[in-house]
């Protein structure tokens, strides 16, 4: 027994996950499947949890949004960084304490605001447009909702242009000028309190200054809005953590991140005399590495290159073709037997953007074959589609050996599910 990468292990050749053997996975769930390992979210969680002591960590639902995983983190305490109307359902009904959520996002509907005022969550405001709405959405119900402002810091953070959220240019936040004065005229309208103040700059962050960067200009505004007597009550510092995502890549860790960005708080916030809870919201740190897509080799072709045609494509991957991202692959029934060839490997889709892993050194591959995608669990399953007639697969958690289907198969009757046809094509 070795271990490949993190807690994955190799015995007998075969790819092992929280103690299962990724071979019989296959054989009882059939491919493509997701499968997570249950120890190590909740160890990514705790670790979160440890290099920030004094933070409360909500979770970015957005990075893997099963509930089962929601479940999890919501028994460990998490809170959650929600996004949507469904985001924000998932999340109370996992368990999670309705003061423990914030409600996030740039084009929220009057409905989804409203559902937050109804349920007194917290909003993140993203526009002075959007304050005015909520103004007029909580006086309507005669009710009140505590707000932060969503800050653009403009600070560049050397990821993909496609996850940079925290550039001038990008269409998160309001910009760092504007922020005093949203929070004078927001202090004077009715049934607004400005309680907290929030930034994410990024995902897939290796290095730690963008944080340090960040967090500076935070406490900056802080200070300026503590001078104009809002008495805030969080600092949310966002997260995007990055993770290795190649064997020998390095990425920071949570304790790294820490270290960029507690010092900053806690003089700033000490010299102000002024005590607001720090969070974070790590999302693909939580879940990336617990989690492989396991698929199943169809056809081998050689070709130009040589390709291997297996039964996951972007429907279910989408991070290689829309960020250009690589996945770490071992061959899952022969993970200890070295490297005889150069694979791509692409999915069934009719594009040629289908690739999951290109050029890639790995045992003698053919049909029948298991391949594991490594690092899947973040941005995975959740960005999944139907995309050219395909159901989406099933998600397993394993612990100690033993895997529960935590998300069963759809089948083509869920193609069909929602679509309607008018009398006169009968
Ligand atoms: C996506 C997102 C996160 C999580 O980002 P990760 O890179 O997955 O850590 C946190 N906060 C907000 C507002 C987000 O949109």
């Amino acid at each position: 027994m070795f271990t490949i990468k993190n807690h994955l292990e190799v015995e007998n050749n075969h790819l092992i996950i929280g103690g299962a053997d990724i071979t019989e996975l296959a054989n009882q769930y059939g491919t493509p499947l997701y499968v997570t390992n249950e120890s190590r979210v909740v160890e990514n969680f705790k670790a979160y949890r440890k290099a920030f002591p004094d933070a409360d960590i909500y979770y970015a639902a957005k990075a893997n949004g099963s509930f089962a995983i929601l479940r999890m983190l919501a028994r460990q305490g998490a809170g959650a960084d929600v996004f949507s109307y469904g985001e924000l359902y998932m999340a109370l009904l996992a368990g999670i304490p309705r003061e423990k959520l914030l409600f996030n996002g740039n084009s929220k509907t009057d409905y989804e605001l409203q559902t937050a005022v109804e349920l007194g969550v917290r909003v993140s405001v993203d526009s002075r447009d959007e304050l005015h709405t909520l103004s007029e959405i909580v006086q309507k119900a005669g009710k009140e909702v505590e707000v932060a402002f969503r800050v653009n810091p403009d600070v560049s953070t050397k990821t993909h242009p496609k996850i940079s959220t925290g550039l001038r240019t990008s269409k998160f936040g309001i910009p760092s000028e504007e922020v005093v004065s949203i929070y004078r005229e927001a202090s004077g309208l009715p049934g607004i309190l400005p309680c907290g103040i929030h930034c994410h700059i990024g995902s897939q962050i290796l290095d730690t200054a963008p944080f340090h960067e960040a967090a500076q200009k935070m406490m900056d505004l802080v200070e300026k809005v503590t001078t104009l007597g809002i008495n805030l009550k969080f600092v949310d510092m966002g997260s995007g953590l990055g993770i290795p995502y190649k064997k020998d890549e390095r990425a920071p860790t949570p304790k790294d991140h820490a270290d960029a960005i507690l010092p900053i708080f806690e003089e700033r916030t000490k010299a102000l005399g002024i005590s607001p809870k720090l969070i974070l919201e790590p999302g693909r740190y939580i879940v990336a590495d617990t989690t492989i897509l396991l698929t199943r080799v169809n056809t081998v072709k050689r070709a130009a290159k040589n390709f291997v045609g297996v039964d996951a494509g972007f429907n279910l991957l989408i991070r290689p073709a829309m960020y250009d991202s690589y996945h770490y692959a071992v061959v899952a029934n022969k993970a200890a037997s070295p490297p005889e060839d150069t694979y791509t490997i692409v999915g069934p889709i009719c594009e040629t953007g289908d690739i999951l892993a290109h050029d890639r050194e790995l045992p003698h591959i053919e049909k029948g074959d298991l391949i594991a995608l490594l690092d899947a669990g973040a941005y995975g399953f959740s960005m999944s589609s139907q995309y050219n007639g395909r159901p989406r697969c099933a998600e397993v958690l394993v612990k100690d050996g033993v895997a529960d289907v935590i998300r069963s198969a759809e089948d083509v009757g869920e193609l069909m599910a929602k679509q309607k046809l008018p009398a006169r094509l009968m």
